[in-house]
């Protein structure tokens, strides 16, 4: 972060700028008087709040020169991070896919469509035990002891990690001790900074949805935020949690006959601004079993490092989001044809308008 002071401004008002930063921040500048004047900011100059800056006097311009979202960004971290959860790797050269029931619903149907998204070769299968819906008035799963109960049963039965959205954080130990291998945040819980926050001070996986009225740098900021480590002081009191995998899902747009409008280069561009791994949901932007098929072959196309989709062993029994659930024929064809997309596009970089990064071989 630069700050320019105004041709006229005072030692006294420099001073002031460089104390405000130290006092509230400690952070620490370096000035440089010419014409005028020029205070640099060292270290995280994303917990300063630029308004509370340019209102100083003597300040006449507040200039962010790195993104905020530095932790997640490929200028500070040029490599793709890789996240190993058993014997799957997610990012980088992988293609991982994650697929499963939207949400549990009866142990027998979890079971059922645990074993589909097995064999149509998923790596990761969602075990959604609590659910944030479109309506609160719409099933919002099981009572969370009896559905962490089926998530280990399911996890038994097919020998998968899981992944299971934290909606309420009083259920982070529960989900911990009932053996969820990874935690997802939810499109509607994407910028509730408690949850960020405590996810933060863990290590587990975290799967980070976009929320659908957020743009890149809100994403990517929440990214940063659970990899910071910060408090709400916006000091640092741990490492931070640096197993972030995004997942985009598509954002609220004037369509009606799509649940959502999934912008396809939103895939090749956070790619380009983030190291991070990076999945994407056909079943969610989509919201139509007819859709999700070839809307999976262009996210893989444009180059998300996997999915995470929707397979359910009876549509027509499901109390969440049937409509939009594959059976195991089409999650075998997708999951089949995606890795042959994904090996046939190997080698392709993502330019990053610094130099040519080859992320995908
Ligand atoms: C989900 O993955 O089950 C889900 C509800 O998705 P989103 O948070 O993207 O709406
Ligand atoms: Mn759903």
């Amino acid at each position: 972060m630069i700050i320019h002071m105004a041709e006229g401004a005072t030692p006294d008002q420099t001073q002031a700028v460089i104390d405000r930063i130290a006092n509230d921040y400690a952070l620490r500048c370096e000035t440089i008087v010419s014409a005028t004047t020029v205070i640099g900011v060292k270290g995280i100059a994303a917990i300063v709040d630029e308004g509370r800056i340019a209102e100083l006097p003597g300040v006449e311009r507040v200039i962010r020169i790195t993104e905020k979202y530095k932790d997640a960004s490929r200028n500070f971290h040029h490599e793709d991070t890789v996240i190993r959860v058993g014997n799957v790797s997610i990012g980088g050269d992988n293609l991982t896919v994650f697929g499963g029931p939207c949400a549990i619903e009866t142990e027998k149907l979890a079971v059922d469509s645990a074993m589909m998204a097995k064999n149509a070769g998923c790596d990761v299968l969602r075990a959604f035990v609590d659910k944030s819906r479109t309506s609160p008035y719409d099933f919002r799963g099981l009572p969370i002891e009896k559905g962490l109960d089926i998530a280990a049963a399911m996890k038994a039965a097919t020998g998968m990690p899981t992944v299971g959205e934290l909606i309420d954080l009083r259920h982070l130990d529960a989900f911990l001790k009932a053996g969820i291998d990874i935690i997802q945040v939810g499109a509607r819980s994407a910028q509730y900074s408690p949850l960020l926050e405590e996810l933060s001070r863990i290590d587990t996986p975290i799967v980070l949805k976009h929320g659908f009225g957020n743009d890149l740098n809100e994403w990517l900021c929440a990214a940063a935020y659970i990899m910071s480590g910060l408090d709400r002081q916006g000091r640092s009191v741990g490492q931070g949690n640096k197993n972030v995998i995004l997942c985009y899902r598509g954002i609220r747009s004037f369509e009606s006959e799509t649940r959502f409008a999934a912008d396809i280069s939103m895939i090749p561009l956070v790619r380009q601004k983030s190291h991070l791994p990076l999945l994407a949901d056909p079943s969610h932007s989509s919201g139509d079993k007819k859709l999700v098929e070839r809307v999976a072959y262009g996210f893989v196309a444009a180059g998300s490092n996997g999915l995470e989709f929707d397979i359910h062993s009876n549509p027509a029994e499901a109390l969440c989001d049937g409509k939009q659930a594959v059976g195991e024929v089409e999650a075998s064809r997708i999951v089949g044809n995606c890795r042959q997309i994904h090996g046939s596009l190997q080698g392709i970089g993502y330019e990053t308008g610094k130099s040519q990064l080859v992320a995908v071989r």
